[in-house]
């Protein structure tokens, strides 16, 4: 089947698709319809978090859809102002509430937040080991975690953590945490996995394009899931949800891999913070 999406092995013998949905900044009220819109479309992994908002809106979406729980795979993130167990215990179970679901598919810590919590994310961490143990979250990851903070839970907790969220795109290819997340078993979810669009009109993604008679959207999205990345675009405007599906049904030649490879600024190619200061605690 052209568009199938892969599902790819997580290092707890959970699968996940490839493929999925982000819902960061589409307000509650369009979050139901654009997540119908996409399940319709084919999708069957939405990634949502507690500081977006409409985990409720995912959930509403999901039980209207008509599909089983066990056919979408559900990923939502730990408040950054919940790190210590106790509050990430509750914030766990009105995520759940939230949601209305009684487990989720992977439940990740959002930030690691260095400068917080005397820079403790391992409790928090511990907590999340609780979850998995109890059977509420299948599987558990963490997000924006730097190689020292990885190392630091190898030598400190007693669960790998299943993936790694972190920004990933052409202009950021991030090689040194990806390659860490490779040599562990962790795999890496690329966030902002076209920049918001700020790699669209790039001259060489755009002439790649041109090449394969495909968008330029399609073009980076296809250059994830052959690196092997998870990667979940957002959109509300069904004729990109559906232009964002459509990447298993075509590749990129190794001189292509290798000229969006090439674009890469390093550092200064964020478009979000740097997870070793970010320190962000919501109102
Ligand atoms: P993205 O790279 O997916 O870009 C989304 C934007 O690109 C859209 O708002 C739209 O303007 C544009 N776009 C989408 N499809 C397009 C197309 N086919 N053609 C032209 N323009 C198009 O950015 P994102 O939403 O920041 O990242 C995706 C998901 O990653 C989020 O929704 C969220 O789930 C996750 N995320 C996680 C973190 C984290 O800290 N863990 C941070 C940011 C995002």
């Amino acid at each position: 089947m052209a568009h199938t999406v892969p599902d790819i092995s997580l290092n707890d013998g959970n699968t996940i698709p490839q493929l999925g949905f982000g819902v960061y900044q589409i307000g509650p009220k369009d979050t139901a319809e654009a997540v119908s819109r996409a399940l319709e479309i084919g999708y069957r992994h939405i990634d949502t978090a507690e500081m977006y908002g409409n985990e409720a809106e995912v959930g509403e979406a999901i039980r209207a859809c008509g599909l089983d729980r066990g056919e979408v795979f559900v990923t939502s993130k730990l408040n950054n102002g919940f790190h210590r167990p106790e509050d990430a215990r509750k914030a766990f179970e009105s995520t759940l509430s939230a949601l209305k679901m009684d487990h989720i598919d992977l439940f990740l810590i959002h930030w690691p937040l260095p400068t917080r919590y005397d820079g403790d994310f391992v409790s928090t961490w511990k907590a999340l080991e609780e979850f998995q143990r109890d059977g509420r979250a299948r599987s558990i990851g963490v997000s924006n975690f730097q190689v020292p903070h990885l190392e630091r839970l190898a030598a400190e907790a007693d669960v790998v953590p299943a993936v790694n969220q972190i920004e990933v795109h052409p202009y950021l290819t991030n090689e040194q945490v990806r390659a860490y997340g490779d040599a562990h078993n962790i795999l890496t979810e690329a966030w902002s996995p076209i920049a918001q669009g700020k790699v669209l009109d790039d001259p060489t993604i755009v002439d790649i394009a041109e090449q394969v008679g495909r968008t330029p959207a399609q073009v980076v999205l296809r250059w994830h899931v052959q690196r092997g990345d998870i990667v979940f675009p957002k959109s509300t405007t069904p004729k990109r949800i559906e232009e964002n599906f459509r990447i298993f049904d075509f590749t990129l030649d190794d001189t292509a891999m290798e000229r969006i490879s090439g674009l890469d600024k390093g550092e200064t190619g964020r478009t979000g913070p740097n997870p070793d200061v970010f320190d962000y605690i919501p109102a």
